[in-house]
């Protein structure tokens, strides 16, 4: 138990830590172009349709990984410290699986999604509302919606022609994130110029209205109560870099938690490896590789099973320490 207390103290010291990084990180260090413009993976040559599959379970509350798209990612989209061959060294043939997942948590009843995939935004198959009615639910049967941040390949599956998709569901997103999105993104990008809302921006806006006022904003720490969830400890960590607000979740009270890691990491083995490379998605780098290396070492000495957006499918494993970085164990 008094392990269980020095986790749960962790993990609350490392959101603050993790929400400081906005304020202490100063201007991005870098924008990249793809930034604010989701970061979908190019579609692969797999018509393989996975199933979902349960990844954890504790106290009744069980996780699913749903596979909304297969997909791979360019080495071209990294760069960090390594050297271009040694990057490379964790590519096949400059290319490496990272599709789009969701996540989804069964809990007496309730029904909660963790992002929603590309739906209609983006061109190709989306496969979250076949995957779900597979499972037996209907969009009515999802009572909220929790948003790791609103970059298209996360948020696209929430709405069809601006209407929302998921008629009875919470959409839970962070304070900061959604400022950015509903303003702080034009404010930041403007540069003198008036600012023309990009794609992404006019989806996240679609969404925000869509939901209204079941959009419900968090500033991290425990969601129970958001989430009418009495039976396990759920908590937003602010994982600012990404994007302004992204956010990781942790689910449990004892071990192994599980650490829902949004967009943490892109290419799984090289950034876990060396997370100090960055995928041109991370808007803000500098904060993107501090969050990245405190998550990861709070998985590693926690035991915690951690789950990723982009891992390849079913998106979880463990992290292991080894050398300077880390080792990803994808869960058998
Ligand atoms: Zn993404």
């Amino acid at each position: 138990m008094r392990k269980t207390n020095r986790t749960v103290k962790r993990l609350l010291l490392l959101a603050a830590c993790l929400a400081a990084v906005i304020v202490n990180a100063g201007p991005a260090s870098r924008v990249c172009a793809a930034a604010g413009e989701g970061d979908g993976a190019a579609p692969a040559q797999s018509e393989d349709k996975l199933r979902p599959v349960k990844i954890w379970e504790q106290d009744g509350v069980e996780a699913l990984a749903i596979q909304d798209r297969p997909g791979q990612m360019d080495v071209a989209l990294f760069s960090g410290p390594a050297a271009p061959a040694e990057r490379a060294g964790y590519f096949k043939d400059g290319k490496t699986e990272a599709g789009v997942n969701a996540f989804l948590l069964r809990a007496h009843g309730r029904n909660i999604l963790v992002d929603t995939g590309f739906g209609r935004a983006a061109p190709g198959e989306s496969r979250l509302m076949e995957q779900l009615a597979w499972l037996g639910l209907a969009p009515e049967d999802l009572d909220a919606v929790l948003l790791s941040h609103m970059h298209t390949d996360h948020i696209g599956g929430l709405v069809n022609d601006g209407l929302r998709v998921f008629p009875k569901a919470k959409l839970l997103v962070s304070a900061v994130e959604l400022d950015y999105w509903q303003g702080g993104q034009e404010q930041a990008q403007k540069g003198g110029k008036a600012a023309v809302p990009s794609p992404n921006v006019t989806l996240a806006r679609q969404v925000i209205a869509a939901y209204g006022e079941d959009v419900r904003k968090f500033y991290g720490g425990p969601l129970n109560d958001a989430l009418e969830l009495e039976s396990i400890s759920i908590m937003a960590l602010p994982a600012f870099g990404h994007t302004p607000g992204h956010t990781v979740f942790s689910l449990g009270a004892g071990e192994p938690r599980l650490l829902i890691l949004g967009d943490l990491v892109h290419a799984v083995d090289l950034q876990f490896a060396i997370p100090q490379e960055c995928a041109a998605y991370d808007q803000d780098q500098r904060a993107a590789v501090f969050v990245r290396e405190s998550v990861l070492s709070l998985a590693a000495e926690t035991h915690a099973m951690v789950a990723g957006m982009h891992i390849p499918f079913p998106g979880a494993g463990y992290a292991l320490k080894e050398g300077k970085g880390f080792r990803f164990v994808p869960l058998e």
